[in-house]
């Protein structure tokens, strides 16, 4: 009987790597490229070699949708990164690790990118005390990430208290008070993504 593989899980087939985009599922057994890792809907012996632009092309939708975002978002993390000291790649990754939605994933405040971006959304984070509702907002060394008292009670935070996430060390985190610290601004190599950026650069730089 043929096997349901939802939609998530076929952006990661797609792009031949780990998106981490469904949670617990994705360091589990359970998980798609565990199983089959070809591209969906086509035959392994069908593929040609790839040209420059579409190697360049699979890393940038790698990127983009490792962070769930739309083109046109994307770019605009490239184009800040331009304008910025720095390596261009590496500073448009540190600028995408900044996302508020990102860094609640990152602290394990939410198992995956877009239901950390649900729980910015719903408003249950603060930032430095205040209510952030914006998952794009740009964290920035010295801020405290908090969930709000109201919202530290419910079931959505009952099981963050107990589990083992590995933190990186940019950030640090108070599991029992449900509480984040940015404490650097975030490097390449806290990046656990196997990304080429420079491909990236080269397709937005024709
Ligand atoms: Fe699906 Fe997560 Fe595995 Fe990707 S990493 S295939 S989203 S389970």
């Amino acid at each position: 009987m043929a096997k349901y593989i939802d939609a998530d899980c076929r952006l990661c087939r797609r792009e031949g790597t780990k998106l981490f985009l469904k949670g617990e599922r994705c360091t589990s057994k359970k998980c798609a490229m565990e199983k089959r890792t070809g591209v969906p809907g086509m035959h392994p012996t069908t593929r040609k070699k790839p040209s420059e632009y579409l190697v360049q092309l699979r890393e940038k939708q790698k990127v983009k949708r490792a962070y769930g975002l739309l083109e046109k978002q994307f770019r605009g993390y490239y184009e800040k990164a331009t304008r910025m000291k720095g390596k261009t790649g590496e500073t448009m990754l540190s600028l995408l690790e900044r996302r508020l939605d990102n860094v609640v994933y990152r602290l394990g405040l939410g198992a995956s990118r877009a239901q950390a971006r649900q729980i910015v959304n719903h408003t249950h984070i603060l930032v430095n005390g205040k209510t952030v509702n914006i998952p794009s907002y740009q964290v920035k060394v010295g801020d405290v990430i908090s969930v709000k008292e109201k919202s530290a009670k419910s079931e959505l935070f009952a099981a963050v208290k107990d589990a083992k996430v590995i933190v990186p060390k940019w950030l640090e985190f108070d599991s029992a008070k449900l509480t984040g610290k940015v404490v650097a601004l975030p490097t390449r190599e806290d990046i656990d993504l196997t990304i080429a950026e420079h491909l990236i650069i080269e397709l937005y730089s024709k």
